[in-house]
């Protein structure tokens, strides 16, 4: 007797059946993805529980439907109509394509086939019941088009997977993640999801991707999403994604599909992400929905059991080309306002106003109170940041004054109200300011009388590390004794700062711990002198000065969020107003 044996058909596919279906939302996946490929354009997903867990999942479509033998022998291991050998992976449409799900999941549980195939008799349909990989029942039945699969038992042979699922709400969730992915990659097909009876989701039919995320997210979120639109010669990239005000704390809600594959990419939710830049804060992420078209030929989607995953060639030409496309997106949309791009069937209110925010770690707390020194904004301040020539990217307004000296408030032509955070509105432009001329090699702007430190001895060691730094910034400071600096330059753009006040909360900022540990110094540098440059919430604007600041707030290239991500402008429509009082 030997010690090695080959394994009985049954033990493989349970085995087998471990990779593709590790729970009942990876079931559903599968379902989807075979009523997808056959051509459905609407699908029901049917979900029964209770309190122990998924009883039940039944995916009906109307597609193609299969004949009585078909019906069968999709059951097989390694049974698929899509593929015939491996060069056709290189230009495969389909979602599936290795033939294992069906046998794989009908190993692990009992499973109902009825289906019927497009344009056969009425009475021409077949059910087949499949439990532990064996055909148990096949019969002929009266059926519609397409095709319905029942799937229950799940595990009922395989105790350890069962003991490995989650309670039902954390399975639930998964399963509607997966119902979620493939409504947003596949706008051509109605998706409604139904749970113990109860409708839970329902997408409607060609939509386009806008509408499905109505339909799953809600029209508020949809229509305050920005379109991206881009296109290289091998690859087309669409979507929207997110106004900075709609940011989440991690990756989740970047929804990226490939082909119309859902699929999970780090590097590609990175790439969104960066075409962000300073619209976000650091540690923020915004929700996109991003679908690729991609030559199929560029594409691996044998990787995985459960093909969440690809392989991309020219992945190095492919993500700086998304970066791109998400910041020409963002530079181009007047983010102020409520513009669908196209028209959301649903019946739509317009967008929440963003909530008032307390400055984060790194901001300056001073920044934001008003009150204990000399707050009038100085001509000077503002003179030194007029550009000539840009293009506006916000709407004409006109400033009809200020609340609490921090606000301003003002009137666009078609009657919207806009609030203007003047401190962020004016951090923006310096830090815009800042970044050019530092990249043009402006250098530094003399004081007439150099502003004399004495730091205590922990600081002065930082801030000689931080010396050949700051130089680069156009800061020139030399240390003349123990521990006593004199700053004798500072950045051109930061010119016209008399005070020496400024120039020293603006060291101290730099020698700040946050500033000290973050990743990218030059960029926390710029943001520091913008925003110890601008103009303080607290400060008394003129009319005039409010008018000067909305000009040059229009001229910057991203006028609606501060260099920390928070907002500049928010905005109220008519009929958002009319709504708060109640007049439509
Ligand atoms: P794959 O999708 O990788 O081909 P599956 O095990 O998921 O493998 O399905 C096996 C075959 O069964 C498919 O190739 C397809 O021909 C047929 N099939 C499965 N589900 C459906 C369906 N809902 N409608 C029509 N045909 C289906
Ligand atoms: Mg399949």
């Amino acid at each position: 007797m030997t010690k090695i044996r080959v394994l009985d058909p049954d033990t493989v596919n349970q085995i087998a059946a471990g990779e593709v279906v590790e729970r009942p939302a990876s079931v559903v996946k599968e379902l989807l993805e075979n009523a997808i490929d056959a051509g459905a354009t609407s699908i029901l997903i049917d979900v029964s529980s209770d309190l122990a867990g998924i009883t039940k999942v039944r995916v009906t479509d109307n597609g193609e439907g299969m004949t009585p033998e078909e019906a069968v022998l999709a059951f097989h291991p390694h049974a698929t109509s899509k593929i015939r050998d491996i060069a056709d992976l290189s230009a495969i449409r389909t979602l599936g394509f290795r033939g294992e799900a069906l046998a794989s999941i009908a190993a692990v549980a009992e499973v109902t086939l009825i289906t019927r195939q497009r344009g056969a008799a009425a009475l021409a349909g077949t059910r087949v019941l499949v439990r532990g990989g064996e055909v148990m029942e096949k019969s002929e039945v009266g059926a519609p088009e397409g095709t319905t699969v029942t799937v229950e038992r799940l595990f009922y042979n395989t105790p350890a997977r069962r003991k490995f699922l989650k309670s039902r709400n954390t399975e639930l969730a998964h399963l509607y993640g997966v119902v979620e992915n493939l409504a947003l990659a596949h706008g051509e097909v109605a998706f409604r999801m139904v749970h113990n009876g109860k409708e839970r989701m329902a997408t409607q039919r060609s939509g386009g991707l806008l509408n499905a995320i109505a339909g799953l997210y809600g029209a508020d979120l949809a229509r305050t999403l920005v379109p991206v639109e881009a296109r290289l010669p091998f690859l087309r990239i669409s979507g929207y994604v997110s106004r900075p005000s709609e940011s989440r704390g991690n990756p989740s809600q970047v929804f990226i599909s490939i082909n119309g594959r859902s699929i999970t990419s780090r590097p590609i939710a990175a790439a969104v992400r960066e075409g962000y830049g300073t619209l976000l804060p650091k540690d923020r992420y915004p929700v996109a929905f991003i679908e690729l078209s991609i030559d199929t030929d560029l594409v691996d989607v044998n990787v995985h059991p459960t093909k969440r995953e690809v392989r991309l060639s020219r992945e190095r030409e492919i993500l700086p080309a998304v970066s791109a496309a998400v910041e020409e997106a963002l530079a181009t949309h007047d983010l102020a306002r409520e513009a669908p791009a196209e028209p959301v069937q649903q019946q739509i209110s317009p967008a929440e106003p963003q909530q008032a925010r307390a400055p984060t770690a790194g901001e300056p707390e001073a920044a934001y109170t008003a009150g204990h020194r000399e707050l009038a904004l100085s001509d000077k301040q503002l003179r030194r940041t007029e550009t000539e020539g840009r293009e506006n990217l916000l709407p004409a307004m006109e400033p009809v004054g200020q609340v609490a000296a921090t606000y301003i408030v003002a009137e666009g032509t078609d009657g919207t109200l806009y609030l203007v955070d003047q401190h962020a509105a004016h951090e923006r432009i310096l830090y815009e300011q800042v970044v050019e001329q530092r990249d043009a090699g402006a250098g530094s702007q003399e004081l007439i009388m150099p502003v004399v430190l004495s730091l205590p001895p922990k600081d002065s060691a930082a801030l000689r590390d931080a010396m050949p730094l700051l130089l680069g910034e156009g800061f020139v400071v030399e240390e003349f004794g123990r521990d006593t600096f004199a700053v004798r330059a500072v950045p051109a753009a930061l010119g016209a700062i008399e005070g020496p006040e400024t120039v020293r909360e603006t060291i101290a900022d730099l020698l700040s711990d946050t500033s000290r540990t973050t990743p990218n110094r030059r960029e926390a540098v710029t943001c520091i002198v913008a925003c110890r440059g601008a103009v303080k919430a607290g400060a008394h604007l003129t009319h005039d000065q409010q008018k000067r600041l909305l000009a040059q707030l229009a001229r910057t290239k991203t006028p609606w969020t501060c260099p920390h991500g928070r907002p500049t402008v928010v905005a109220f429509d008519r009929r958002k107003l009319d709504g708060i009082f109640r007049r439509v």
